[in-house]
């Protein structure tokens, strides 16, 4: 039997539209959309056209905000980074230690030009908006807030955020990655200067994302030089296919988003019903209530996470974080943000449901982990 695959927060399979319209873009019209002396690039430039106004759409943003990147973190590298090195003083930046480490690591990286000050969490991932006001000063020159936690599902209120922070100066970024296809994204309602998303986590390809900048809201400095594609932001040969498969992922996630997400939180709801009737002890991190659909994090007394997924892995592909920690032995920056103890973090799964999978997998792989917790903690 395959694996039950539960890791949608570290990436989803590749819908098989998005992987037809890539074939057609590496097969057929395979022209580099920068040539304007024949039909190949005019075709390719017209399927990027297309692309760029389909995740527009999805985000409701003006084809000419979105920039491509090669993912997420390259788009929240370009937000911090690409603000910062524009200033032309020494400033301020507010961000959240429960960020994805693509925002924190460019905030250390920069500490010489923007001094951050970072938020208290709560227990369950949110923060406390009026912290966030008094922390806010006249040397605020950038805000980085997610829209949905990558690891427990703690939704933000950016809309009132942005509120807060338009008081001030301040240009305000958004790390949506998580949020796309499964919670309604439009930047004009939210009010953002700036978002980061990747094609991978609503079903499109790895390796590819995008930058939504405001139009007239802040001047950025690029980190990638040469032949001033997408207007001097990000120099480089677009990467078509991938462009292309994420133009048709953002479609799907459109249509779908109202579908997918009851989906996702109905499967939610039966995983932990069949993990409740095993009587064993759990306790879910992040918010009980208004959770991005899909992820759950749980607690299971008395075990250790690295025996648990060690037991189940050849048959639940899950994590006990973000992918990219996963190889490391660290436990969570955002379960020990949160002020969770050692032994919380080091009992804790992360659990993330997609639109492949059914309600008999989550029943079944319930089972398995209840079964395999019992094993764990005689
Ligand atoms: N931000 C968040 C919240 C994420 O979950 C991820 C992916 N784990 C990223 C940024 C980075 O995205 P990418 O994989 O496209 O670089």
């Amino acid at each position: 039997m395959a694996a039950i695959y539960l890791d949608n927060n570290a990436t989803t399979k590749t819908d098989p539209q998005v992987i037809a319209a890539m074939v057609e873009m590496l097969e057929v019209n395979y022209g580099n959309p920068a040539s304007s002396t024949h039909t190949f690039g005019w075709f390719a430039a017209e399927k990027i056209k297309i692309a760029r106004e389909q995740i527009a759409s999805l985000i409701n943003a003006d084809p000419e905000e979105i920039i491509f990147t090669s993912g997420a973190t390259e788009a929240n590298n370009l937000a911090i980074l690409g603000v910062t090195n524009n200033l032309e003083k020494k400033s301020h930046g507010i961000s959240v230690p429960s960020e994805h480490r693509s925002v924190l690591d460019p905030f250390k990286n920069i500490s010489s030009k923007l001094d951050c000050s970072y938020l208290n969490v709560k227990e369950d991932g949110s923060i406390d908006l009026n912290e966030l006001e008094k922390t806010l000063n006249k040397d605020t020159a950038l805000v980085s807030i997610m829209l949905a936690n990558n690891e427990i599902g703690t939704i933000h209120p950016i809309k009132e955020i942005a509120k807060i922070v338009k008081k001030t100066k301040s240009i305000f970024h958004c790390d949506a990655t998580q949020a796309i296809g499964k919670l309604t994204v439009d930047v004009k309602d939210l009010n953002v200067d700036l978002l980061s998303l990747s094609a991978h986590k609503f079903y499109g390809p790895k390796g590819c994302g995008a930058l939504y900048i405001k139009k007239n809201s802040c001047k950025l400095s690029p980190l990638i030089f040469g032949g001033d594609h997408e207007k001097g932001l990000r120099s480089g040969t677009l990467n078509v296919a991938s462009i292309v498969g994420m133009g048709e992922a953002a479609k799907i996630a459109k249509d779908e988003i109202i579908q997918h997400s009851d989906n996702l939180n109905k499967l939610c709801q039966i995983f932990l019903e069949e993990l409740n009737k095993s009587n064993i002890k759990f306790t879910l991190n992040g918010p009980s209530k208004n959770r991005l659909p899909g992820n759950l994090n749980i607690a299971f007394e008395g075990i250790d996470n690295a025996r648990l997924i060690g037991m189940i892995q050849t048959k639940i592909a899950l994590s006990a974080s973000s992918a990219c920690q996963s190889a490391s032995a660290l436990p969570s920056h955002v379960l020990s943000a949160l002020g969770f103890d050692l032994k919380r973090q080091k009992s804790s799964i992360r659990i993330g449901i997609g639109k492949y999978n059914s309600e008999i997998e989550l029943i079944k792989a319930a089972e398995i982990i209840s079964q395999s917790v019992k094993k764990c903690i005689d």
